[in-house]
């Protein structure tokens, strides 16, 4: 390996990211790569389409001893070793990759990781046998997590969310996407939003903001649902939507929560606003939010534990990207989203972590590649597909990342394991060796 000179950045505020350092303007050559995943979309077909279904699944795009070439922070060339054009200059790094996995970073579509205080307590009383509705009963679940999160100031609520982000990069997220929904007022909602707007800005892993004040009714509104929805409509919405603080609005579809047709006007209204739809759908009962994602146009529908056969077939017609979530289902011991039958009837599968501080407290997406190969029968090639390319899909941003493909971004992991079998199979180990993020070699 040579040498590496860490250069100093013209980005100020990458320096806020610490423990990073890393190499800035200069092009990478990563070389000699045992094993290439590439995702490529010169395989799917036609290949202007940027999400696998089916099959296309579990075609990797294997390139063995390989090379990529990373120049201005995008890909601009990858393939075997022996045709690498040989007129490159020799304004590059070479980073030799012998005996090392590369494939392109994670992509984690559905987070709530900006929150208030944590809920370690709750686990314990659910090991305990109590159920995660009877601890909701009791004044836990979100709306515990929301009184501290209005009760913390932005520099808190950072700081914190700082600390997950860099152990997900550390970890080979490279873009997550982050949900406000802790707030549930005008002011904490929009609090939240600006903590993710400035994180956007500060970090190295690229966010992605989606605004779901839908996420539950408010104890003050606990009396006056129809209050809450129209403070969501006329105020937040607007004003959110004006400002351009959020990427997608999202509802929480559910029985008790918000129904069908307050769903359907929410996500209509955030649509009129710029706010791309996205929707938790089908987590504790058949709901029919799958049947309304496919009818909005939504980008994903996510969660879909208890899909129909109606709710697979208004996701496919609408392609719209099923986000399935296993860690939630192994944290809370519930079941699980038929993942076979999605992927079976040409259904575009993702996988997230959904990180929170009720029902999932992980980032790890190797950790769900793992528990999706073992509880949703997903077969290790279908994994990494839905880490990746798809998942880039659910977030609207496949044509830039989730794949190697020339001009997609340089977002880069290399895994220090002799296949890329071995990323599900191996776990509770980070495998990740070094990450590149916008062509940028990190070091920690
Ligand atoms: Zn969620």
């Amino acid at each position: 390996m040579p040498a590496l000179v860490f250069l100093a950045t013209d980005k100020k505020n990458f320096a806020k990211s610490a423990p990073f350092s890393y190499l800035c303007n200069v092009n990478l050559k990563l070389t000699n790569i045992k094993q290439l995943v590439t995702l490529s979309s010169e395989l799917t077909s036609p290949k202007d389409r940027r999400f696998r279904v089916g099959d296309e699944m579990r075609n990797l795009g294997i390139v063995e001893n390989a090379v990529v070439v990373i120049e201005n922070g995008l890909i601009s060339h990858f393939g075997k070793m022996e045709d690498l054009p040989q007129n490159l200059s020799n304004n590059f790094i070479e980073y030799d990759c012998s005996d090392k996995v590369v494939m392109p970073g994670f992509v984690d579509s559905h987070t709530h990781l900006v929150f208030g205080g944590s809920r370690e307590d709750e686990f314990g009383m659910r090991s305990a046998g109590e159920t995660y509705q009877e601890i909701a009963e009791k004044g836990g679940g979100i709306l515990s997590s929301v009184r501290i999160t209005r009760e913390a100031s932005k520099k808190e609520l950072k700081k914190k969310a700082r600390r997950y982000l860099t152990s997900m990069l550390k970890q080979g997220t490279t873009t997550v996407e982050i949900k406000s929904g802790y707030g549930l007022d005008f002011d904490s909602e929009i609090k939240m939003l600006d903590v993710i707007r400035e994180l956007r800005q500060e970090e190295i892993i690229s966010i992605v903001s989606t605004f779901i004040g839908a996420h539950a009714f408010p104890t003050e509104f606990k009396n006056n649902p129809d209050g809450y929805v129209s403070l969501i409509c006329d105020q937040m919405i607007p004003y959110i939507g004006q400002r351009k603080l959020a990427d997608f609005c999202d509802v929480f579809c559910e029985k008790g929560y918000f129904d069908v047709e307050t769903s359907e006007k929410i996500l209509t209204l955030g649509k009129q606003h710029g706010l791309l739809p996205k929707i938790h759908a089908e987590e504790l009962t058949s709901f029919g939010g799958a049947e309304l994602a496919g009818r909005i146009g939504a980008v994903s529908a996510d969660h879909l534990e208890h899909i129909t056969d109606d709710g697979i077939n208004s996701l496919k017609q609408g392609n719209v990207a099923a986000v399935l979530l296993p860690g939630v289902s192994f944290f809370l011991n519930h079941q699980y989203a038929p993942a076979r039958k999605l992927i079976e009837n040409g259904v575009v599968v993702a996988i997230a972590t959904d990180f929170n501080p009720g029902s999932c407290m992980s980032y790890s997406m190797p950790l769900m590649m793992t528990i999706a190969c073992t509880h949703m029968k997903m077969s290790p090639e279908e994994v990494l597909t839905a880490s990746t390319i798809n998942a880039a899909a659910a977030l609207n941003l496949s044509n830039e990342i989730g794949s190697i493909d020339i001009g997609k971004r340089g977002d880069v992991v290399i895994l220090d394991i002799p296949n890329y079998k071995f990323l599900p199979y191996h776990f509770g180990e980070n495998h990740v060796y070094r990450v590149i993020k916008n062509g940028v070699f990190l070091e920690y």
